[in-house]
């Protein structure tokens, strides 16, 4: 039977948060036993750099979930890539999520690996048994000119050694699954999972439309709409929105689901409440 992956992605508390706030966020995702959580990595020179490997290792040691740690290039040298890998290997991740990550303005970019694809490269060098995840985007990056462009770039790093894809969020499913449909017509054959981020709040999802390009389809808008003001209702449709999103991905086939939980355990739980039979037998 075919058995999708379930995974969740958490961040790192911001530097001056309590460092308890991880723990009631991994205490409130406790029994929901994903194939793995992975943690992002702060991008730019001034992030601490070894929060990601600190919150894997807590997630594996003492939660006993395999653990995925993301890591970005553009603000990075070898020497930061090799220290990043070197706490990796101690914290016992399974796999790198390897990005190039955002410009960020006025920041001067360190110039040793332009691309996503290069990093991967690099890392498939260090390390050939470790898994690579890479990032891939249903309706095209924001900064290439055309999704069949994006998607050749994209099988650069795949044939530099990515062996998994995690996709940025999308709303509407026909977007992920055409996008699916040209990858594996452009000889992408490894596994891709589908990001979902459940909606919480109005301003936050127009923002990310905006600075990721991606389309609010008509019912999402109307949901916004009508609840925009009304927090408690708009995360409930946002829950109810995500899973069915969800279980149309599951019924279509897709390789897997990786839920951002933007540290929110309880919206977390209350979708894969709706959706866990989908994906195990319970
Ligand atoms: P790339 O794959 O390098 O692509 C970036 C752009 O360059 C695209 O337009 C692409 O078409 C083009 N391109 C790629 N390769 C080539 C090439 N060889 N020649 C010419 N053009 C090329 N950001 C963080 O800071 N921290 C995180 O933890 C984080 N986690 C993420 C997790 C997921 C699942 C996703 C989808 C995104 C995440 N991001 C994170 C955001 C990410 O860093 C940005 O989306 C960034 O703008 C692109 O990163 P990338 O790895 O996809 O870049």
């Amino acid at each position: 039977m075919h058995s999708p992956q379930f995974s969740l992605e958490v961040f790192p508390p911001k530097r001056n948060a309590p460092v308890g706030t991880i723990y009631d966020t991994l205490d409130g995702l406790e029994g929901l036993n994903p194939d793995f959580i992975s943690v992002t990595y702060g991008h730019g020179t001034h992030s601490d750099r070894s929060a990601t490997a600190r919150i894997a290792n807590t997630v594996r040691s003492e939660y006993g979930i395999p653990t995925v740690a993301h890591l970005t290039a553009l603000y990075s040298d070898h020497e930061v890539v090799d220290q990043a890998l070197e706490m990796f290997d101690a914290a016992g991740v399974f796999g790198v999520l390897a990005l190039r990550g955002d410009v960020i303005e006025g920041q001067q970019e360190v110039g040793e690996f332009e691309h996503a694809s290069d990093l991967v490269a690099y890392i498939r060098d260090r390390r050939p048994n470790l898994k690579i995840f890479g990032a891939c985007y249903p309706e095209g990056h924001i900064e290439c000119p055309s999704l069949d462009e994006d998607i050749r770039n994209l099988k650069i790093k795949v044939d530099a050694g990515a062996t998994n894809l995690i996709s940025q969020l999308f709303y509407d499913n026909e977007d992920f699954l055409r996008f699916v449909e040209k990858t594996r017509a452009a000889g992408i054959d490894v596994p891709i999972e589908a990001g979902i981020m459940p909606v919480t709040s109005a301003v936050s999802v127009r923002n990310m439309a905006r600075k990721n390009a991606t389309v609010i389809p008509k019912a999402l808008n109307a949901m916004l709409e009508k609840w925009g003001d009304d927090r408690e209702s708009l995360r409930r449709a946002g829950i109810i929105y995500a899973s069915q999103q969800i279980s149309d991905l599951v019924a279509q086939g897709v390789d897997g689901v990786h839920l951002y939980t933007m540290n929110h355990p309880g919206t977390t739980r209350r979708i894969w409440r709706n959706v866990a039979p989908l994906f195990r037998e319970v």
